[in-house]
């Protein structure tokens, strides 16, 4: 029998929603809806300095007065707060450490510089391997990583297609928990997901590179791995990705029905006849199943 569908929207609250994000909460929340699933959203707020509890509110708010109503019962009452769940984050280190995938290691960002020297800018930086066997004499741990497979991984996604990515040659072993104690992304979105049932992911294509070193984390776990759908994502005038860290705008609220038309003509949609939020939500949803079926 398949699972029943869970899906889920999991902002970082560094700054209010804006058309960008608004495009991702409406795409995986319309595609829980066309499979009779379940929208669950997650904040996203492991990295202290950039995250803010007031957009983490207006997030929420956003989301609610554009008629995206989440679905998140089972294990709280509401959504689920990264910043609060650092002893989960801890027993999943502490599993994969067991079986021997983690490693502390103590190069400096310098050091990685130099070891990337020859890779043009914005090109990934691939770890080394410095400490994959040890640690230097004398060194003390700044992070710890995660020792990826030889094999490369091997995933499909419902737009993009197949890849093979070779993690040893895109990002080699990859940070799980800085030595400051922040925790990395890749592993707390994979222990989040799978702890809440995630079987559908859809975001935003920018993210569709870090999607192989999460799937070596659901290996590494014995979990299922989830459905990948990565959607377009809406650029500005300039061409750049829509987002907070490019100051984009904040949504007016009071706008929402236009606001969710702009990210409907975004992903080339027909115009649907609804005037209000909730009867468009739901005009939206058969179309939402006929551009899922491509
Ligand atoms: N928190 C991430 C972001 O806001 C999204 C993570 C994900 O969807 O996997 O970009």
């Amino acid at each position: 029998m398949t699972k029943p569908y869970i899906g889920r929207f999991a902002p970082s609250p560094t700054g209010p929603l804006h058309l960008g994000s608004l495009a991702t909460a409406l795409g995986s929340y319309l595609d829980a809806k066309v499979h009779g699933g379940k929208w669950l959203v997650r904040i996203e707020d492991i990295d202290e300095g950039r995250c803010k509890p007031e957009f983490t509110q207006a997030i929420l708010h956003a989301l609610r007065e554009h008629g995206l109503h989440w679905d998140n019962t089972q294990l709280d009452s509401d959504v689920w707060v990264q910043s609060q769940r650092h002893t989960m984050y801890q027993e999943a280190l502490n599993r994969l450490a067991a079986q021997g995938l983690v490693y502390p290691c103590a190069c400096t960002r310098k050091e990685l510089d130099e070891a990337n020297s020859s890779r043009a800018f914005g090109e990934n930086r691939v770890y080394p391997g410095t400490c994959r066997h040890g640690m230097p004499a004398g060194r003390t741990a700044r992070a710890m990583r995660f020792r990826c497979a030889e094999s490369p991984v091997n995933w499909h996604d419902h737009r993009l297609g197949d890849f093979s990515d070779p993690l040893s040659q895109t990002s080699g072993d990859f940070v799980l928990k800085r030595g400051d104690g922040y925790w990395a992304y890749h592993l707390v979105v994979v222990v989040d997901d799978i702890a809440s049932g995630v079987t559908h992911i859809v975001r935003g294509e920018d993210l569709a590179d870090t999607t192989a070193r999460q799937i070596a984390l659901y290996r590494a776990f014995g979990a299922e791995t989830p459905a990948y759908w990565h959607l377009p994502v809406i650029l500005a005038a300039d061409g750049q990705k829509l987002s907070k860290q490019t100051g984009a705008a904040g949504l007016n609220n009071a706008h929402a029905m236009e606001n969710l038309k702009t990210v409907w003509a975004h992903f080339g949609l027909p115009p649907l006849t609804a005037t209000q939020v909730n009867a468009w939500l739901e005009e939206a949803v058969p179309t939402w199943r006929n551009y899922r079926l491509g």
